[in-house]
């Protein structure tokens, strides 16, 4: 019965419904509608006994599954940090699919393994590293950043004379944890599952961009993992990496760079002032899925201490013979892994370094364009637009919040929220290729819109 899978006609039918999905991206109300929503339910079901048609499910998929998708894809979606996807990465992902591969070792899958070795290559020469730094492909910044700290907890501990695999925390010499008050949520976490403790973190003030206040950071010695980011995720600012970075290297710390979607700045010739000095860094985690716009789970971790990343993260690996070629399960915490260097590749080859630049510049001038309309529509801008992060408000939070709920109910473009220096924000996000001009200008009459009818609603009350 199984040999099903291998009908064609499913894959075409599975292309047909795509290729329509596709077509209609630009029309489709950004966030779905409640009857899509109550859609939903259609899924509710217990456990079929028996072997079912695989052009229903498909179909079924489709008719109660499409319409309930956020379009990330149309060029109108702002809400966090997420990008939109370029096709030919979206084309080679699906390919990868077909071929199933597993990216763990090199005699699973020499492709696999070869693609890793490109893009870890190309990543350095994107960013002038040195050959030294490798690259770990994980499913995205939330695991990018805990490789890139558990790296930084097995090089500061073992220069400490300990030996974290084996000897554990108890009894341990204390390595010390510090960063900015606006770290994001995933560096916490990483944080606390590396058994730190939140409470143990050292908090250095920030600015009201959210940037580390150079001047506050503590003495640093050889016992200390210091977190930076590259790109706030509501302001989109950077922490200053050369002052910071100079003062950890003379310390012999370890600094960690979050540059989910930021670090791609450093990849723009107009933009790359922003990352400068990022090469003090030892590691640093950041996504295809954002600002590349690969799809989805697309994570990197790149470390300049090969042994301090594979020992982290392979405590006891040493069951399995490493070839001579690249294993990528050494460079990530999973072993068997989908082979998500296939659509980046795709994405590299396809941009190279001048697509790139140009996609990265792009986002950066359709948050100004934004930005300076919203002004113009008498929206309060709150941070300085230096990458593709708009924070903007009304007169009062009441206002700000009403406003954002209208627009994200009318389908026309989606925006979240956030708290900045204690004010209710509206946040934006130019995060996709796929965003356009027009876009940007039906989105900020959208926001007109909305907060007129969020003002007629406050004086009607
Ligand atoms: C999105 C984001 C993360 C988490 O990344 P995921 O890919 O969602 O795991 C971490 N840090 C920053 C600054 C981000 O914007």
């Amino acid at each position: 019965m199984f040999l099903e899978m291998r009908d064609k006609d499913l894959l075409e039918q599975a292309k047909e419904y795509a290729y329509d999905y596709l077509d209609n991206a630009l029309d489709r109300n950004v966030f779905p509608g409640a009857e899509a929503i109550e859609g939903l339910r259609r899924f509710e079901e217990p456990l079929p006994d028996s072997v079912g048609n695989p052009k229903e499910i498909l179909a079924l998929l489709n008719r109660f599954g499409a319409d309930a998708t956020v379009s990330q894809i149309g060029g109108r979606y702002f809400g966090f940090v997420n990008g939109g996807v370029i096709p030919v990465s979206l084309a080679a992902r699906w390919l990868a699919d077909a071929w199933d591969q597993n990216s763990a070792l090199y005699v699973i899958s020499p492709l696999a393994s070869k693609l890793e070795e490109v893009c870890e290559s190309w990543l350095r020469e994107l960013y002038g590293l040195p050959d030294k730094v490798v690259a770990g492909f994980v499913s995205g910044s939330s695991l990018a950043i805990f490789c890139g700290i558990a790296a930084g907890r097995y090089r500061i501990f073992q220069n400490l004379g300990w030996d974290i695999n084996r000897q554990g925390f108890y009894g341990a010499p204390k390595v010390r944890i510090v960063t900015g008050r606006q770290a994001h949520g995933t560096v916490v976490k990483a944080i606390a599952l590396l058994g730190f403790g939140i409470e143990n973190i050292e908090w250095i003030d920030t600015d009201d961009q959210g940037r580390i206040i150079p001047a506050k950071l503590p003495e640093l010695d050889q016992s200390t993992i210091v977190v930076l980011q590259a790109g706030n995720v509501s302001s989109g600012a950077f922490d200053d990496f050369e002052r910071i970075g100079t003062k950890a290297r003379n310390a012999n710390a370890w600094v960690h760079i979050d540059g989910a979607f930021g670090l791609w700045a450093g990849a723009s010739e107009k933009l790359k002032h922003l990352t400068r000095g990022m090469e003090r860094a030892n590691s640093f985690s950041l996504d295809g899925h954002k600002t590349l716009n690969t799809p989805y789970d697309n994570g990197i971790v790149l470390c300049d201490d090969k042994e301090a990343l594979t020992h982290a993260l392979h405590a006891s690996g040493s069951y399995i013979v490493r070839s001579e070629n690249r294993d990528g399960m050494f460079y990530t915490p999973e072993m068997s892994r989908r082979a998500r260097s296939v659509e980046l590749w795709a994405a590299m080859k396809y941009l190279g370094r001048e697509g790139i630049d140009e996609l990265v510049y792009g986002l950066h001038q359709g948050a100004l364009r934004i930005s300076e309309k919203l002004k113009t529509e008498g929206f309060a801008l709150l941070n300085e637009v230096v990458f593709n992060q708009v924070l903007v408000k009304c007169h009062s939070d009441e206002v700000t919040n009403q406003t954002m709920k209208n627009i994200q109910g009318s389908g026309e473009c989606w925006v979240g929220g956030a708290t900045w220096n204690d004010m209710a924000a509206i946040r934006i996000s130019v995060c996709s290729w796929a965003t356009t001009k027009s876009d940007i200008d039906r989105a900020v009459e959208a926001f007109v819109t909305a907060r007129d009818k969020a003002l007629d609603t406050q004086s009607n009350r």
